[in-house]
């Protein structure tokens, strides 16, 4: 029996009386990676956000390790192991990489910190290159190094992407999901939201295809890039 580490169960919500996400089930267990794949406005990023209570859901529960946390303040969901590395990175443009990532250590005690950046350093080194350049003359590619950086600076369980691909050159997108395949390899355990759907369904073991706020297909990634539907809407083919 695998050990389910969220369960989406039921969740809907939305943007004031605009109801975006209905009766959303999902689940990740433990150590997998997962997908959440759907084109433009499907309300991919709306449901990270639902599950971090940046949006809160107006049905539904959402368990994560046993605990429901689907009433949580999102700072408290933050420490209980859950990172949320968010669309175009939200970083602190004129702030230092490191003074970058310094703040994502908040949950840590302070003689953590240095042992925290080493480790990140380690995966991204263009960071410790760039260690004392402001976040906001990063490049496309190092700057989503930096979120995906600072998301594991709270030395998160569990790690939310929202379109790591986003504007990045193919050549760019490729070193991000070697990163990430480090950290898949590493042990965590990873929910990715992707309009590239090539790239997901090639790096993630499941997935699922939001349409319209609703999920309508699931699958392991294999069988998904079979599906007739799958091929005609998101692959072209
Ligand atoms: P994209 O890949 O373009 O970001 P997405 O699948 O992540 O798409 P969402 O960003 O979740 O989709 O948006 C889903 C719907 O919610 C869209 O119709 C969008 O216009 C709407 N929406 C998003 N944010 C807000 C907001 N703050 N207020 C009102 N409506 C919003």
């Amino acid at each position: 029996m695998l050990n389910q580490v969220l369960k989406v169960k039921g969740v809907s919500s939305g943007y004031g009386k605009v109801t975006i996400l209905r009766d959303i089930c999902f689940q990740v267990a433990e150590k997998e990676v997962v997908a959440i794949i759907g084109s433009n406005g499907a309300g991919k990023t709306t449901l990270l956000k639902t599950i971090s209570n940046l949006v809160p859901a107006t049905d539904g529960d959402i368990v994560f390790q046993g605990k429901d946390i689907v009433k949580y303040h999102p700072h408290i969901i933050s420490q209980l192991g859950i990172a949320h590395v968010q669309e175009g990175g939200k970083l602190f443009v004129n702030m230092s990489v490191y003074e970058n990532l310094l703040m994502g250590t908040y949950n840590n005690r302070k003689h953590f910190q240095k042992e925290i950046l080493d480790e990140i350093y380690q995966i991204f080194p263009v960071l410790k290159k760039r260690e004392n350049q402001l976040a906001g003359t990063l490049s496309g590619g190092e700057k989503q190094m930096l979120a995906i950086g600072r998301g594991l600076a709270s030395r998160p369980t569990f790690l939310m992407l929202d379109e790591p691909s986003l504007g990045l050159a193919p050549k760019l997108v490729d070193e991000i999901y070697y990163k990430l395949s480090i950290l898949k390899e590493k042990g965590l355990t990873i929910l990715l939201i992707e309009q590239n759907i090539n790239y997901a369904l090639q790096f993630v073991e499941r997935a699922y295809v939001l349409e319209n706020g609703k999920i309508v297909m699931e699958g392991k990634s294999s069988e998904l890039l079979k599906s007739e539907h799958i091929k005609r809407h998101y692959l072209g083919l």
